[in-house]
């Protein structure tokens, strides 16, 4: 595994809308491992192998990150925030913060009190960043409104093959299918294999529905992260008996193919891999229901990277789970045949 290209997209911000300093790493990295590499005007990067093949099979793991956007400036130049997808606001007091300028990067400090500390109803429009800035004219002078904020921490390694950062979700995904990508290639793959590192999944979802629209693949997986019963305060009741360490997840879901679980399956047991699954109802969540109705239809799949504390700055996942969602996914696309029949009977 390729730690080193791994932990450069987890140290680079890509809060949801500005993923453009991600995708282009991503990009540059994909040149010598893919027949095509493409971006579009979203900055989705989507890899491709054998181009010409009329069998495409799409993986997605999406490049953007929870975080804030600065919405306004008060007098004495404190900034005001939005939250930009599912944050928990009590998280951010007393905890330094990047915020991504168009001139670079500058930092900022969340204000705490004992009173903000005892606020548990507390929104994003109650947290103030302080960058040191002498009043609103000041601080306008380095930020704009709209620019996009994130912790100030990146990736550290833990005991026993874990790891831990912010956003993991899911730029561990985001890696992991390109990886799967570049092994399908030394794996033989025969039919059109894409890997899109997309944008705007926390939010908006249109960088999934750009992707999936454009290649028009037959089937398509989302990978992501997912939730873990393996750590305090979570039942299994609603996650199912998942843990960080234990294997690539398999989601069962009324709207995900049955047939494609059933070939995972089959990956896994020739890898001699163990694999998870979680039941869920309705919809993933994920960029796999956005690309599930796109053109005629999508069949898909979702596989995920078993998560512990999603959507805190001190995400927990395994090396070991990254590396078998690689080796699963390659193994996957080196299995797809152009006439592979999907209908149930
Ligand atoms: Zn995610």
């Amino acid at each position: 595994m390729n730690r080193e290209f791994l932990y450069d997209l987890l140290s680079t911000g890509s809060v949801s809308g500005n993923e453009a300093a991600i995708e282009k790493k991503i990009y540059d990295h994909m040149q010598d491992k893919a027949d095509q590499v493409m971006v579009d005007e979203l900055g989705n990067v989507t890899a491709a192998l054998n181009p010409s093949s009329p069998f495409k099979v799409l993986l997605a793991g999406h490049a953007d990150e929870i975080g804030l956007m600065v919405t306004a400036v008060d007098s004495d130049g404190y900034l005001m925030v939005t939250n930009l997808g599912g944050i928990y606001t009590t998280t951010y007091p007393g905890h330094k913060v990047r915020i991504y300028t168009k001139d670079g990067t500058i930092y900022g400090a969340v204000a705490n009190s004992r009173e903000i500390a005892k606020n548990s109803e507390l929104k994003a429009s109650d947290l103030r960043i302080d960058i040191g800035a002498k009043d609103r004219e000041d601080a306008l002078a380095h930020v704009e409104l709209g620019d996009t904020v994130s912790f100030d921490t990146d990736v550290r390694e833990l005991l026993n093959d874990c790891i831990t950062g912010r956003a993991l979700d899911d730029r561990i995904g985001a890696f992991i299918v390109m990886e799967a990508l570049a092994e399908a290639r030394r794996k033989g793959a025969t039919v059109g294999c894409y890997s899109v590192t997309t944008t705007g999944e926390e939010t908006t979802g249109n960088g999934a529905f750009f992707t999936a629209s454009r290649v028009k693949p037959n089937i398509a997986i989302a990978v992501d992260v997912t939730y873990t019963s393996d750590n305090c305060g979570i039942s299994n009741a609603l996650t199912g008996d998942i843990a960080v360490g234990k294997g690539p997840v398999i989601c069962n879901n009324p709207s995900i193919h049955k047939k494609l679980n059933a070939i995972l399956r089959d990956c896994a047991s020739k890898l001699g891999m163990a694999v998870q699954t979680e039941a869920a109802n309705g919809r993933t969540g994920t960029d796999g229901d956005t690309m599930h109705l796109t053109g005629i239809g999508v069949p898909f799949a979702l596989v995920s990277i078993p998560l512990r504390y999603m959507h805190n700055p001190c995400e927990v996942g395994s090396l070991k789970d990254i590396q078998d969602c690689i080796d699963l996914l390659s193994e996957f696309f080196a299995s797809c045949t152009e006439d592979m029949d999907l209908k149930p009977f």
